[in-house]
């Protein structure tokens, strides 16, 4: 049904790709054939959610099994919500386009507490009721995970269960049970019991809420039956086969569009205001040759041309160098780059800096956090001013010209003196900058808020008041006015309060949610979509304030999160406040032998505490004989070339359809999926040198969006012979649906470059359609010739069209037969005409609703042997 009405929801929205589907990687299983299907909900918009590592490895754990379908379902943007509401359709997954309440179970990733309103939208789109008292057996049940989900409370109504701690550990195993008592009738509230009875589920329904007297705040108490508290599940190993290797290659460009390899999970480090230290506690490695293989096979599997490890401090794990410049040494022939997440300057090093400029210079960012060194020891900052120095100076020095660094304003104890610290810092950095590579290098300052997040010793603080923020802002925006190169991007204070209310909110948001969803609220992390106002409009409709939960907490109330366990113990938290306020800093884990915390009475050691700098102690774990056998298959993986080698480059022509809903790739979607595909398919063409290298491959004028082009063309540079039918058949193997190689051909030396020999373009017009049938009736109405001749009709009207435009010599012709309307326009820099321009003014339209297709081109010498694109008739 859905797929029936998608081409016209498709034609009206920014960005279509977002729904189409059908990536690379994505598995497609036949509905039918599943005994459970699952939905990964995901409630922010495409682009987003598929740079989500977490819902990856829950999309294959759940796929691998053959009775399970996972599929993939993201918030739509505004104009779609609107299309979906107007048309009366419901959301849909993207792989089948299965309505979201025809699934078995929904599960939803919570990384931030500002999509929550987008969760709302899915479920009204879905056609379920917000609160989980409200649902029956009709409906999915409703399931969440994720970081957000350590404090489930104001989110609790919405939700059947949730589920706390590493999604590969126990979220399959509860599908299974889930699977089998479906198959016995088992009723909703027998599976919740169920689910309950697991480690690591919260079923909110079991639960009783108690509100508190000198808070005011609810809480949660021990159900009858179940476990109590909530432990989270922990992944013992990330050298496990979970993690996965076909990665879904987004077709729009995701914000982290790369192979992200976790090597790492949890964090050694224990800043104080950090709540990911916490919960993803305790600190797991992956081994470096697991590493190195994981990540070959990954980019051999998705075609990318980036590589990023990912952990929540990159430079604690304990091979890193040795790691880097192994992967490096097999990814910088195929001009692979590596890239790291969050590395603290103490763990930068000439070695890494070396690695990770190989290939091409990414991004790098230092996150001091405070300005001085004082309250860096509050906050328990591992890092000093010194450090900061020599961080930014080996970065200069190895050639960055751009440094990305974090701050945050109004941490406990911050003076005006921090403050300056900030402005004196980043001045000093600039001035750094300047002697180094005698320019004033480019800074992007990152300003954002405290905010007291539970799990954390600073639960318990207050959050600093909007005004003071927005003060504080002030001051270092204008303490860096004269710092041209300096550019400071600030959390909307408003935003930031938000999110500290829903951080350590209790049940009652749930209703101020509803309202505010009511009110307009949705992308709520997006600035150009947040309304404060329908937030504010919400807090008085439901008689709540925000200051109500961004004061201090005494640390003997019980907290809304307290039936929450992420391992680390009250005790141990209470105290780091207290060390914290009186500026002690407690050492990493690498760095104790024990730290007292009863953390890791969460049952699950880091197999061996690993001191840094010390890796080679580690038996067996250094890259080393027993890894170079595994790193060897890595290499064969990425070296598998098609072609044979010869000694000079030379340069082909190749001819493509992009046909089917692959019309709703843009030209720089479809180029980054053609050269990942050439990736795939091991199909070597040539590189540009300099410090960022790029396929040399160019490309016809670029397809309008949502027009099909049936031969359109794009010429590349390779060191390789290939003969033309293996060539295609190999290619083609690597395209995603809609996409289809025709034709290759080695082009002479002589031969002018493929822009220089394209004069023209033919298109043409379905009028079989009905969009065109309805809107050619309608204008042969209104120009009094309704019973003219179709034909006749639009000869007379392009004829028309073409006078008023002043474009002369243009041909175009009907052909009764195939039903078709075509025109042949000069090549765009010779005409400013566009086609669809052309088509919406012989049709009267001012929104053009129909499909276009671009034949093919005309080019100045044809090759003998290839027929002109869509002749005219003779
Ligand atoms: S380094 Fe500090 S801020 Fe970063 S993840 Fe670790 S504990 Fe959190």
């Amino acid at each position: 049904m859905i797929k029936d009405h998608l081409e016209g929801l498709l034609r009206k929205v920014e960005r279509p790709g977002r729904y189409i589907g059908g990536e690379w990687n994505a598995v497609i299983k036949n509905p039918a054939r599943a005994k459970m299907k699952i939905a990964l909900a995901f409630p922010d918009v495409y682009e987003i959610g598929m740079s989500y590592l977490g819902q990856k490895i829950l999309y294959a754990v759940l796929n691998r099994h053959p009775d399970l379908l996972a599929e993939r379902v993201f918030a739509p943007w505004p104009d779609m919500e609107q299309r979906l509401r107007s048309a009366g359709l419901p959301i849909f997954s993207l792989e089948n386009k299965i309505p979201l309440r025809e699934f078995d179970l929904i599960g939803f990733s919570l990384l931030y507490e500002l999509n929550y309103s987008n969760i709302l939208t899915i479920l009204d789109l879905a056609g379920i009721p917000f609160f989980a008292r409200e649902r029956g057996n009709d409906v999915p049940l409703v399931i969440a995970g994720g970081p957000a989900a350590f404090n489930p409370e104001p989110v609790a109504d919405l939700f059947d269960a949730f589920f706390i701690g590493d999604g590969e550990e126990g979220f399959l195993e509860a599908v299974l049970k889930l699977q089998k008592l479906r198959q016995t009738g088992a009723g909703r509230e027998e599976m919740l019991r169920a689910l309950a009875a697991l480690h690591g589920f919260y079923v909110p329904c079991f639960s009783p809420t108690h509100r508190l007297q000198e808070t005011g705040l609810e809480v949660r108490l021990p159900p009858e039956q179940g476990l109590w508290p909530i432990r989270k599940r922990i992944l013992s190993s990330l050298d496990s086969g979970r993690f996965p290797e076909k990665i879904v290659v987004p077709d729009i460009e995701a914000v982290f569009d790369r192979v992200a390899l976790e090597i790492a999970r949890g964090c050694p480090q224990r800043c104080r205001f950090c709540q990911a230290t916490n919960i993803y506690f305790p600190f797991r490695i992956m081994s470096p040759e697991f590493a190195v293989a994981k990540a070959c096979r990954s980019l051999a599997s998705t075609g990318y041309e980036d590589v990023s490890f990912s952990a929540l401090s990159i430079g604690d794990y304990p091979f890193l160098e040795p790691t880097a410049a192994e992967l490096m040494s097999i990814l910088s022939p195929p001009k692979i780059s590596l890239s790291l997440s969050s590395l603290r300057p103490s763990g930068l090093s000439s070695g890494l800096t070396e690695s990770i400029l190989r290939v091409r210079k990414t991004g790098l960012t230092i996150v001091p956090e405070a300005g001085t060194d004082r309250l860096r020891a509050v906050i328990n900052k591992n890092l000093n001013h010194r450090e900061i120095m020599e961080a930014a100076r080996l970065a200069f020095e190895s050639g960055w010209r751009l440094l990305k660094l974090y701050f945050m304003i109004g941490l406990p104890t911050e003076t005006q003196v921090d403050l300056e610290g900030i402005v004196d810092l980043v001045r000093e950095i600039v001035e750094l900058g300047r002697t180094v590579i005698k320019m004033p290098p480019q800074i992007n300052l990152s300003l954002s808020s405290f905010i007291p997040k539970p799990h954390t010793p600073f639960q318990w603080l207050g959050m600093e008041r909007e005004d003071v923020l927005e003060e504080k802002q002030r001051f270092v925006r204008s303490g860096l006015r004269r710092q041209r190169s300096v550019r400071v991007k600030v959390q909307p204070t408003p935003v930031s309060i938000l999110e500290g209310v829903f951080s350590r909110g209790d049940r009652k948001l749930g209703s101020v949610l509803v309202q505010a969803w009511k009110r307009g609220a949705r992308f709520d992390s997006w600035r150009d979509r947040f309304s404060f106002s329908a937030w504010r409009e919400a807090f008085a409709a439901e008689g709540l304030e925000e200051k109500n939960y961004l004061g201090p907490l005494d640390t003997e109330a019980r907290l809304p999160w307290d039936h929450i366990e992420s391992g680390i113990h009250k005790e141990f938290l209470i105290a780091e406040l207290e060390r914290a306020m009186r500026g002690e800093r407690t050492p990493s884990c690498l760095e104790m032998s024990c730290l007292d915390c009863q953390g890791c009475a969460t049952g699950v050691r880091p197999k061996k505490r690993l001191a840094r700098g010390n890796e080679a102690a580690v038996p067996g774990r250094k890259i080393g004989r027993s890894g170079a056998a595994r790193t060897e298959r890595a290499e064969t993986i990425l070296s598998s070339a098609f072609g044979e080698k010869i000694d000079h480059l030379v340069r082909y022509e190749m001819i493509y359809a992009k046909t089917g809903t692959a019309r709703y790739l843009s030209h720089r979607d479809l180029t980054s999926h053609l050269k990942r595909a050439f990736r795939r398919a091991g199909i070597e063409i040539a590189f540009s040198t300099g410090f960022h290298p790029t396929m040399l491959v160019s490309y016809a004028p670029a397809l309008a969006l949502g027009m099909e082009g049936k031969a359109e063309r794009l010429e590349f540079k390779s060191a390789r012979e290939f003969d033309p039918p293996r060539f295609l058949r190999r290619l083609n193997r690597f395209l995603r649906q809609g996409i289809r190689i025709t034709g290759l051909r080695r082009l002479a030396d002589a031969e002018p470059p493929l822009n220089k020999r394209i004069v023209g373009m033919v298109f043409s017009l379905p009028l079989d359609s009905e969009e065109v049938k309805q809107a050619l009736a309608a204008r042969k109405k209104s120009q009094g010739a309704v019973s003219q001749d179709d034909g006749d009709f639009l000869r007379r009207e392009m004829e028309a069209a073409l006078e008023k435009a002043g474009e002369s010599g243009i041909q175009f012709w009907v052909e009764k037969k195939k039903r078709r309307l075509f025109f042949r326009l000069p090549e765009p820099s010779r005409s400013g005409l566009r086609p669809r321009d052309l088509v919406s003014s012989v049709l009267g339209l001012e929104e053009p609703n129909f499909d276009l297709t671009r034949e093919g081109f005309i080019l100045t010498n044809p090759p003998s042997g290839e027929k002109e694109a869509v002749p005219p008739p003779s």
